[in-house]
This record gives C-alpha cells, sequence and structure tokens, in this order.
C-alpha cells in the first residue's frame, strides 16, 4: 500500500465514524451555509460538532500549514480528502470569508504575529470576518474610495462609509480598506486594516434585495479605532494586498458555477415526466440541460486541472477572471434552468409546497453573483489586458 492509499483508508474510516449523519444531506442554498463565529446561526444542531472535530484534525482548512490551525496536508492528501468527503456526501464543515479570503492574504503579507492571532480562529470558526472594500462612489473604481484611517500613534481612528458589506450584521470582524494618504495616485495611500466591529463608531444597516434576504448592509464608521498592530503589510500597499485578496474571491466565487445542488437532469424527469425511451419529454429543454451538464462538466475539469497546475494556495493571478466571469454565467444558466423546469410552481414566493421559494430566491440571488467581486464587463477588460495582454482600447 502506497502512503496515499493508506491515507485514503484512514480518513475514509474516521469520515465515517465522525461525520453526523445530517452533516450528509448537501446544503439547500446560500443560508444553509455554517460559517461560525461569536454569534452563529445553527440549522442543524450537529453543525458546530461536525466543524469542531473537522478543526482538531486541521481539516477545515486542510492545505493551511499546522502552525496556523490548518491541516499541512499536501495537494494530493486535499484532493483524497474531498474525495473521500464527496463519497459520503459529507458538507463542508465551514465556509467563510476568513477562509476563502482573508487567510491567504495574510499567509503572504501578514506579519507572523498577525498570522498567529488570526488564523487559528477562523480554522477553528470562532471569528467571522466581513469585506470592507465597495463604497457609494467605488465600486468598479475601486480605488477611489475614501474612507479615512488617521494615524493617532499607537492606534488608526477610522470615518467613512461603506455598502453592499456582505453579512456585516452577523460578522465579528472586518477586513477594510482604507486610505492613509491623500497626497499621490489614487491607487497609493489606501491601506489594509483589520478591525472588531463590536466597537463603539461602527453601525450597519442591512439592506433588503429583490430576493426577499437581507445578507448586505451599508457599513458606517465614526471614530471607529483599528489597532496599529492590525494594519497589514505597510502603510499604503493597501491596493497590492486588496488586488491579491480579490483573485481568491473570484476564485470562490467561480466555484459556484459548479456547486450544483439537486441534479436538474432528474429534477427534470421527475417533474416533467419521461417519453418512451426514458428520455426527459420535452425535448429542447433535455437539449438545453445536457450542454448545461456538459459546460459544467468541462469547467470543472478545467479549474482542477489549472488548480492542480499552479503552486498550491497562491491562488490563479489574473486567470482567476476567466473563472469567474464563466463560473457566474453557468450560474445563472442553472438558476434559469430550474426556473424553465420548476413552470410556474417554481415561481412560488413562500409555503411550504415551494421550499419557502427557494427556486426563485435562488434565481433571483444568481444575478449578483456576475456584480460581486468585480462585474462581468470588468473581468473581461481583466482578461484583456492581464490575461491576453491587448493594449487599452
Ligand atoms: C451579491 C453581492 C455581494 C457583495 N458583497 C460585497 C462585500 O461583501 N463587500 C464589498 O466591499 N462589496 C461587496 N459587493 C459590491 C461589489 O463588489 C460591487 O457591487 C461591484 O464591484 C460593482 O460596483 P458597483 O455596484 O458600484 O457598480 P459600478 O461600478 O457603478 O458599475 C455599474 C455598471 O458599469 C459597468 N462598468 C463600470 N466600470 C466599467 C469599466 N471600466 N468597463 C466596463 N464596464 C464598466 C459595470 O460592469 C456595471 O455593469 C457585493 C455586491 C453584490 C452584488
Amino acid at each position: 500500500m502506497t502512503e496515499i492509499d493508506t491515507f485514503r483508508q484512514e480518513t475514509r474510516e474516521w469520515l465515517d465514524a465522525n461525520c453526523p449523519d445530517s452533516m450528509r444531506q448537501p446544503v439547500s442554498g446560500f443560508e444553509d451555509i455554517y460559517n461560525g463565529g461569536r454569534k452563529p446561526e445553527i440549522d442543524i444542531p450537529e453543525q458546530p460538532l461536525w466543524c469542531e472535530r473537522m478543526a482538531e484534525r486541521g481539516w477545515t482548512v486542510p492545505h493551511w500549514p499546522k502552525e496556523y490551525g490548518g491541516g499541512g496536508l499536501s495537494a494530493e492528501e486535499v484532493k483524497v480528502l474531498k474525495e473521500e468527503m464527496a463519497r459520503i456526501g459529507a458538507r463542508r464543515p465551514l465556509d467563510s470569508f476568513g477562509i476563502s479570503m482573508l487567510g491567504p492574504a495574510l499567509l503572504k503579507f501578514g506579519s507572523e504575529e498577525q498570522k498567529r492571532e488570526h488564523l487559528p480562529p477562523i480554522c477553528r470558526g470562532e471569528i467571522r470576518w466581513c469585506q470592507g472594500y465597495s463604497e457609494p462612489g467605488a465600486g468598479s473604481d475601486l480605488a477611489s474610495l475614501q474612507t479615512r484611517a488617521d494615524d493617532q500613534g499607537d492606534h488608526y481612528l477610522i470615518n467613512g462609509q461603506k455598502v453592499w458589506t456582505s453579512y456585516a450584521d452577523k460578522a465579528d470582524w472586518i477586513f477594510c480598506l482604507v486610505r492613509t494618504d491623500n497626497s499621490g495616485s489614487k491607487h497609493e495611500g489606501i491601506s489594509f486594516m483589520l478591525f472588531d466591529m463590536d466597537q463603539p463608531g461602527v453601525t450597519v444597516k442591512p439592506i433588503r434585495l429583490i430576493s426577499g434576504s437581507s445578507p448586505f448592509c451599508e457599513t458606517f464608521f465614526d471614530d471607529a479605532r483599528a489597532e496599529k498592530r492590525n494594519l497589514v503589510g505597510e502603510a499604503g500597499q493597501g491596493w497590492t494586498i486588496a488586488k491579491y485578496l480579490l483573485t481568491h474571491e473570484r476564485e470562490m466565487i467561480s466555484g459556484f458555477g459548479t456547486s450544483g445542488g439537486k441534479s436538474l437532469g432528474k429534477t427534470a424527469l421527475e417533474t416533467l415526466g419521461a417519453d418512451a425511451e426514458g428520455r426527459l419529454r420535452n425535448g429542447i429543454l433535455r437539449q438545453d440541460i445536457a450542454q448545461h451538464q456538459l459546460d459544467t462538466l468541462v469547467f470543472g475539469a478545467t479549474m482542477e486541472r489549472v488548480g492542480d497546475e499552479v503552486k498550491a494556495g497562491q491562488g490563479l493571478g489574473p486567470a482567476s477572471s476567466i473563472f469567474k466571469y464563466y463560473g457566474t454565467e453557468l450560474n445563472k444558466r442553472r438558476n434559469e434552468l430550474n426556473l424553465a423546469v420548476g413552470g410556474e410552481a417554481a415561481l412560488g414566493w413562500s409555503g411550504e409546497q415551494y421550499h419557502e421559494g427557494e427556486t426563485v430566491r435562488s434565481f433571483l440571488r444568481s444575478k449578483g453573483n456576475s456584480i460581486e467581486g468585480g462585474t462581468s464587463e470588468v473581468q473581461l477588460n481583466i482578461v484583456a489586458k492581464r490575461v491576453l495582454g491587448l493594449p487599452d482600447a
């Protein structure tokens, strides 16, 4: 038996013994994903236990170094772990902006002290993070941000407003872009800071969305405080860190394109019925679903291949824009097909028979997918300039 076979065997046995049955069901949507934090939302009682058991092994973030709470696994071992989890339908024990965005940025730009302070609580799901990038006048043109951080010796005082801050009302800490200097070009003078949301001077107001939920917030800072030790990198280095973090955010978002939930083909067969040969009765829909499934398979395989090619943990760089663009378009198509399959019933907004409007809410939510983390147009600009090397228009 090779070492990796032994690892697979042990992993399989451990998962069989430790993954609760309730954690062997697919999540049904964003609201069903466990994010941890000081005020966790617990839909299923075993969720924290599953997270805790996996965190003890470092398997909530298996590819991070052990000394920061990760599993220290090689790329090959991570793959085996994922395969073994998929085999029993195990949910990811924890998902968070700390894992997908802040962690990679801290591993690259953080001081040793910052890594030791912030990464282990992320792995254990103790602290939930939100992202303070966008402002009313700074979305695609992010470098125009105006939130100020004034140097007070041992700390900074922060004043300004952020918008579309996802889950700011549930987050414990924020990673935030602030302006520490106004004298140079707009890309200079930006800094990357971490601070506690639970302090005087931080006000969060949820924004109600078309889907009926309110995961986004306006976030206001009036003399909020960030300790000097929570400045990541140098003052003025924020733009470089922000861009690096965005490549990880885009990679994470592109994953939505392949995370399918219930099989479209199966649902369509159950809902619309089969013809004499056992195929979906509606020929046009059959063709669209088959095309979508093929595209999803090809996209998943390409993501896996490119993921294997880049060094573990380094992210895809500007190529993440290709994946973000394609993954979010795929996700929108899947949601449109879901509506087509469900017909009138899929438009039900509330009530048990409509699963509280799951299908239509998910369709509406997917529209934001090609906006968050940078719009599709902005991704295409990045691909043109930084991947293909085309000149400015
Ligand atoms: C679901 C969701 C979650 C989000 N979560 C967060 C969060 O947690 N934290 C956070 O900080 N922000 C978050 N955002 C904000 C998001 O990053 C911005 O909405 C996004 O960057 C676009 O900025 P904007 O809304 O100001 O649009 P604008 O920049 O005003 O763009 C409007 C339109 O103009 C187009 N456009 C703009 N500039 C160009 C250009 N140069 N070339 C071609 N077309 C262009 C855009 O593509 C778009 O179609 C979230 C947004 C959504 C929808």
